[in-house]
């Protein structure tokens, strides 16, 4: 018989999912995965096999307002799409864990409320997060769940990385940096044994580029700095945020320019970065195909950032043994790592050109210093694994 382990993620406008199943004790495989999207506006179902066949494509009804009704439409399709079948247990996507979960979490009602108080650490995400296990909760009580964290990977960094240097009142109101993509970072960490175990045990930044994008630096699988911090607007340049700014611009948005903190906050989250420079779009495929100035400025700037802040994270390492592209740039635009790639050179990096082309895995030449490689990550295989682990269906 099959068994099955679900994977949500969800969010302001969209619940993500992901069907595990397996026979009786084998590995995890993903069966099926897509969406409803467009809740609350205009609500859509799709769903595809693992090959990418498409299994449901079908518009909602408009009362599709939240992750209830929508989880709802969910549990109609997987009723048809497998009948008989168990689902054993639910792993969620959860941005915030605190200073507190350094691991994944099984959902009670005490963690529930320990969870909600994290809202104001991440109020854009958290919520939607939570609302999703409410749901879940509701309709089907008997089925456990599993909360797995996007900080828990970079908790035991040293005291130093996590540090955001203000007076101890407002550090003890949980200010200090967190760090994000953890199950990324995980996933990544978890297959470099098999991938390239000459590099596991040793000095990795990991570069998960997509719409967010963030590096890590791993010294022999665990994270010891990031370049998230507090929230997910650290460090390097995104499709619609900034990464790392002076915060005196923040204060001149307040004072000068008199914006109000909403207009601050879709400034931070939703127009910057890739957006903000190009005026075009955020998305690196339209500006790699754009012969506008202000689009090339664009990816010169997310370059410039990636290549100066892998310099700092190799001195956090004391030296560097590989860089590992990941996420929807890393894995696909071998332009962007040759350029990251030339501009970290110094460090020892020999690009493969032909096999940067071709997708790696390692796209750096034999002999090369600093190795470099593409591994595709797998946030959800990650959530289904801790999943089974938790609920002890290993
Ligand atoms: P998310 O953070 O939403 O999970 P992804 O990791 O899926 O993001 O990355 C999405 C981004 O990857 C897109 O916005 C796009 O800029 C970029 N991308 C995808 N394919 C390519 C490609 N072939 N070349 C350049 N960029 C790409």
């Amino acid at each position: 018989m099959t068994e099955h382990v679900l994977v949500l993620n969800a969010g302001s406008s969209s619940l993500k999912f992901c069907v595990y199943g397996r026979l009786r004790h084998g590995p995890w495989r993903a069966e099926a995965r897509g969406q409803v999207e467009g809740i609350g506006t205009a609500p859509r179902f799709k769903a595809r096999a693992a090959d990418g066949k498409v299994l449901a494509e079908q518009t909602l009804d408009a009362s599709v307002r939240d992750a209830r009704a929508a989880l709802d439409a969910l549990a109609a399709w997987l009723r048809t799409a497998y009948a008989g079948a168990r689902v054993l247990g639910v792993g969620h996507r959860v941005v915030h864990g605190g200073s507190r979960h350094a691991g994944p979490a099984v959902v009670t009602p005490a963690l529930l409320e320990e969870l909600r108080g994290l809202t104001p650490l991440a109020p854009l995400h958290q919520p939607h997060n939570l609302a999703a296990i409410d749901a879940l909760t509701e309709r089907m009580p008997g089925v456990p769940q599993v909360a797995c964290f996007d900080t828990s990977f970079h908790r035991g960094q040293p005291v130093v990385a996590e540090l955001v240097p203000l007076p101890r009142e407002i550090r003890s109101a949980g200010v200090q940096r967190y760090g994000f993509h953890g199950l990324s970072y995980e996933y990544i960490a978890s297959v470099l044994p098999q991938v390239a175990p000459e590099i596991a045990g040793g000095r990795v930044i990991v570069a998960h580029l997509g719409s967010g994008a963030s590096l890590c630096a791993l010294r022999a699988g665990r994270s010891v700095d990031s370049s998230f911090g507090f929230t997910a607007l650290d460090g390097l340049c995104m499709g619609t945020r900034p990464g790392a700014i002076d915060p005196g611009v923040v204060l001149y948005l307040f004072q000068t320019l008199g914006m109000t903190a909403g207009q601050v906050e879709a400034l931070l989250y939703k127009k910057s970065g890739l957006l903000g420079i190009s005026g075009l779009s955020n998305d690196m495929r339209d500006l790699l195909k754009s012969t506008d100035a202000a689009a090339k400025l664009a990816v010169d700037f997310f370059v410039y950032r990636a290549a100066k802040e892998i310099g700092a994270l190799t001195a956090v390492l004391g030296g560097l043994d590989a860089l590992v592209f990941t996420a929807g740039i890393g894995e696909n635009s071998p332009e962007v790592r040759a350029r990251i790639s030339t501009a970290s050179a110094w460090l020892g990096i020999d690009l493969d050109t032909g096999a940067n082309r071709a997708g790696g895995p390692c796209i750096s030449r034999p002999g090369s210093k600093v190795s470099a490689w593409v591994i595709p990550t797998n946030e959800e295989l990650m959530i289904a694994r801790h999943t089974s682990s938790l609920l002890g269906l290993d």
